[in-house]
């Protein structure tokens, strides 16, 4: 699952999420079945070994399939986590995360410093390991409010950031120095505590699938991107997804590392325009690198943006138009990227569509 724990089982599997469970695959890799309500009506068993060529589109489909009615999931102990912090250098990381991709780690993040002065150049990592089954339960985060005045504070503010950076570093250790908690505990947070409640602003997310040989190069050249813009960047944290080579629209053809960018926006034409722009020259950066971005958010990559980083976008549109030719489903990320000029001719799939 993702890092918060506010989003729906169907929306999760249909964007096909990734979180901080440490070396492991996208929730694609943990979906044994699902059923899926056609465009026809008709109600499929997907696995797979039962309509395989479904279950890859579907999962990560963007509900562009087939809406999914129930799922089965693979799931893991609820185990109690110790927590282990470390400050390493950006111009390190390749190192530090190659090493610690063969340690017995359950969940494990990176937050990187986001001040002017710091930029990518350090970042706090957060190990957790098992120590058996959990003994605590799911507890209040106590100082909820001071994390959020800490986190909303930092908005067009660097002090506010090297605060921010600050209190993470050095104060959190001191809070949770020896404390366990239990994994759910940890997967509990709501987006809430973080969200912007203002009318003139919003938080955009963006998301890029780097190789983990070339995350130091991307880190310098988003740092020049990110310096160079008009955009004020909150948050970017770094975990690692292992390769789904299930699903049609992957972003993780092999492994990778994540990296989570949050940006907040004020609600005008010209910050649209500039995070566009922002947008499209991150992507840019992370195709250059053989790496991906993620689909869910403000659609600004270009078309050919798009096919380049998700060369199966092809077959994806054969599957959808061999199982809804009179295209029933849509949302903005088909009607901009996947809509087709002409209407593709059915495939001999037609006899695999349960009619
Ligand atoms: C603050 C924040 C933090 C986030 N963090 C992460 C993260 O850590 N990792 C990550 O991977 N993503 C993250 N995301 C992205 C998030 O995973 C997606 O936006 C996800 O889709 C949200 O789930 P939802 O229930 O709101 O889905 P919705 O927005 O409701 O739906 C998403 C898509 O799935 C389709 N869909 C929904 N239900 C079904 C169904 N039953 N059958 C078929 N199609 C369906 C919808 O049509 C839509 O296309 C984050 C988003 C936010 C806003």
């Amino acid at each position: 699952m993702q890092s918060n724990c506010s989003f729906s089982v169907g929306g999760s599997i249909s964007v096909n999420c990734h979180g901080w469970q440490w070396n492991t695959g996208p929730i694609a890799s943990t979906v044994e079945s699902f059923t899926l309500m056609l465009a026809n009506g008709k109600i499929v068993e997907c696995s797979r070994n039962q309509n395989r060529h479904i279950f890859s589109a579907a999962l990560g489909g963007y509900g562009l399939i087939g809406v999914i009615l129930d799922v089965r999931l693979k799931v893991v102990e609820n185990t109690e986590l110790t927590h282990e912090q470390t400050i390493i250098d950006c111009s390190e990381s390749e190192e530090r995360i190659a090493l610690l991709l063969n340690e017995n780690i359950e969940m494990g993040f990176g937050r990187v410093a986001i001040s002017k002065d710091q930029l990518f150049e350090k970042l706090i990592w957060n190990n957790y390991r098992s120590t058996g089954p959990a003994t605590s339960q799911i507890s209040d985060r106590g100082v909820k409010a001071m994390k959020r005045t800490i986190f909303r504070g930092s908005e067009r503010s660097d002090y506010g950031k090297r605060l921010r950076w600050r209190a993470e570093a050095y104060l959190q250790p001191l809070i949770d120095n020896k404390k366990t908690v239990s994994r759910n505990h940890l997967l509990s947070e709501s987006t809430s505590l973080y969200e912007n409640r203002s009318a003139q602003s919003t938080d955009i997310l963006h998301e890029y699938f780097i190789p983990l040989d070339k995350i130091e190069e991307f880190m310098s050249s988003a740092k020049k991107i990110i310096l160079n813009s008009q955009t004020d960047l909150l948050n970017v944290t770094i975990r690692t997804v292992k390769s789904d080579q299930e699903t049609l629209l992957s972003y993780a053809p092999d492994d990778r590392v994540a990296f989570v960018m949050l940006f907040c926006q004020p609600m005008t034409k010209t910050a649209e325009e500039e995070m566009k722009r922002t947008t499209q020259e991150l992507i840019n950066s992370s195709l250059a690198l053989g790496g991906t971005y993620y689909l869910p958010y403000r659609p600004h990559a270009t078309t050919s943006q798009f096919k380049q980083a998700y060369p199966n976008w092809q077959k994806f549109i054969q599957s959808k138009s061999d199982l809804d030719p009179t295209q029933i489903f849509q949302n903005k990320f088909y009607l901009k990227y996947l809509i087709p000029a002409e209407p593709i001719a059915q495939t001999n799939n037609k006899q695999k569509i349960p009619q």
